[in-house]
């Protein structure tokens, strides 16, 4: 437990229930550091379980009170006006994300405009929740009707904290459901900066929409085996996703699982070599590698392959690593210095099975120190059991691996407990169109990568997920189906 005598100049949060702003009912505070520096940004409530009851008690009573559920004019406004207010602080959250979670500024401002984007698109489609009607029998009709879940729990990851959290909040919301969020403790910051945003927004019903933060251990789990929350959208690490889908089983409750990948880029003997090398290293050192979607395996034809590793190294070692906020910085620190141990970890490995081409090594000296900063990292000649290629790191490291026929370029892509993307690099529409239907992936990237929409679906196969997020299936995933049946006498 932390000191009650607080530094007056570092904000601190509370949560967001019933409409107030209020503290915790354990009288303990989380604290978060800046992962470029080390200094202390904020306090966030570490809240119990008696908080959660109370959150989950405030939100069902708004949804029940409310017209919420039957306005979806209403929830238009609402998701509008946040994007409205998004746009105007865009600049200041932008740096309160960066500092938050250390990416760069560029990405921050990147990942604030994805909400606005992801907000407005949710807007629009709150009023498109239709259903169908049909004739069944002679003087019988159906009608089926979408309708909202009742109380939705969000919990997010710290990697995109800011549009994680909106890419299931907007879409909770628009279906007219009542939503509980709570945000990774690493990274609390943010998100309740945006509640902030809800909190004065005028078309929000009191109540229908609360943060919470804290250990997801403890709160996680107790929204995870609530009988009184209806559904879980969880986004985060595999093994976690595993156990909301026993806890939700408590109550049958529906859950959504946007889980982990080790996604590959497949660079065929006719790619553009101009076009793919600037895009495959950003796949993996955007973020600092802490992405689910990052391209951490490059999959190379044999004939090209020491063309394309030398242009990846030198992509790599022409980085600038800083602290984000510099406007010249291309990476960013990793979140904690738990990260930081699991990369060094995962590079030892890749020393003792591989070849390290570039970098394996944290980064020191001068403000380095103050920070978790890690050289970005290629790693070649690993076996292909050996867990650098076979596990998610989350971190800015790329295995390297070789094929000499598209049959073994699908067979390796494909050799994963993963199945979140993949890229195809290819002049050959016939091989493009192969290698995108016989990838298991949720989303194939033809000579691009990286490339999200709001309107355009996205999620896993295999152990990268459950459901689909974004586009109309992502807001269906909130909607229950109802069939009303007329009978005419
Ligand atoms: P994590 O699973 O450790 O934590 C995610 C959230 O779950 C946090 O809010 C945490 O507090 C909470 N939590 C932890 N234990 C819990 C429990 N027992 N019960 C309930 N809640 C619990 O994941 P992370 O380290 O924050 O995020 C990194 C992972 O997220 C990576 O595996 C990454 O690939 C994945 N991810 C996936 C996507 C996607 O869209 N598929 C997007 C981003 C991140």
């Amino acid at each position: 437990m932390m000191s009650i005598s607080l530094n007056q100049k570092i904000p601190v949060y509370y949560n967001f229930v019933g409409g107030e702003w209020i503290e915790t009912k354990s009288n303990e505070r989380i604290e978060s550091l800046n992962p470029a520096t080390g200094e202390l940004i904020s306090y966030s409530q570490k809240s119990n379980i008696k908080d959660v009851t109370e959150t989950i008690d405030a939100v069902n009573h708004a949804f029940l009170q409310s017209d919420w559920s039957v306005n979806p004019k209403r929830r238009y406004d609402a998701l509008l006006e946040l994007a409205q207010k998004m746009t105007e602080k865009l600049e200041d959250l932008a740096r309160i994300l960066t500092m938050d979670q250390g990416k760069t500024i560029r990405e921050s401002r990147m990942e604030i405009m994805g909400c606005i984007d992801t907000l407005k698109y949710f807007a629009g489609a709150a009023r498109t929740v239709f259903g169908r009607s049909m004739q069944l029998e002679p003087n019988n009709f159906g009608v089926i009707v979408k309708e909202p879940i009742g109380v939705v729990g969000i919990i997010s990851p710290w990697n995109w904290p800011a549009l994680l959290m909106i890419r299931e909040l907007a879409p909770a919301l628009a279906a007219g459901n009542g939503v509980i969020v709570k945000p990774a403790s690493l990274t609390p910051s943010i998100s309740v900066e945006i509640f902030k945003l809800i909190a004065e927004a005028d078309q929000f019903p009191k109540g229908i929409v609360s943060i919470i933060t804290g250990p997801g251990s403890s709160i996680g789990a107790a929204m995870a085996t609530s009988e009184k929350i209806d559904m879980i959208s969880f986004t985060g690490d595999t093994s976690t996703g595993k156990s909301i889908m026993e806890m939700g089983a408590s109550n049958i409750k529906k859950v959504a699982l946007e889980l982990g990948g080790k996604s590959p880029n497949v660079v065929f003997q006719d790619a553009n070599l101009d076009k793919a090398i600037p895009v495959i290293g950003q796949s993996i050192f955007i973020s600092a590698g802490q992405i689910c979607m990052a391209g951490s395996r490059v999959l190379i034809h044999e004939s090209i392959k020491e063309e394309v590793v030398s242009r990846l190294k030198q992509y790599a070692e022409n980085l600038r690593v800083e602290n984000g906020l510099l406007e010249t910085a291309d990476m960013g620190p990793l979140v904690s210095q738990n990260q930081l141990n699991i990369v060094e970890e995962y590079c030892q490995i890749g020393r003792q099975e591989g070849n390290i081409i570039t970098g394996g090594y944290r980064l020191t000296g001068g403000d380095f120190d103050k920070g978790h900063y890690f050289a970005p990292t290629i790693i070649d000649d690993l076996p292909s059991d050996c867990r650098v290629v076979k596990e998610e790191i989350f971190g800015p490291v790329l295995s390297v691996q070789t094929f000499s026929s598209d049959e073994e370029a699908l067979k390796l892509a494909n050799d994963n407990s993963f199945g979140l993307s993949a890229g195809v690099w290819t002049a050959n529409l016939n091989r493009a169109m192969k290698m995108s239907k016989e990838i298991k992936a949720g989303t194939v990237w033809i000579n691009t990568y990286n490339k999200n929409f709001p309107e355009a679906e996205f999620g896993g196969y295999k152990q990268s997920g459950l459901g689909r997020t974004r586009g109309i299936e992502g807001l269906m995933e909130y909607c229950e189906t109802k069939h009303i049946h007329f009978e005419m006498e």
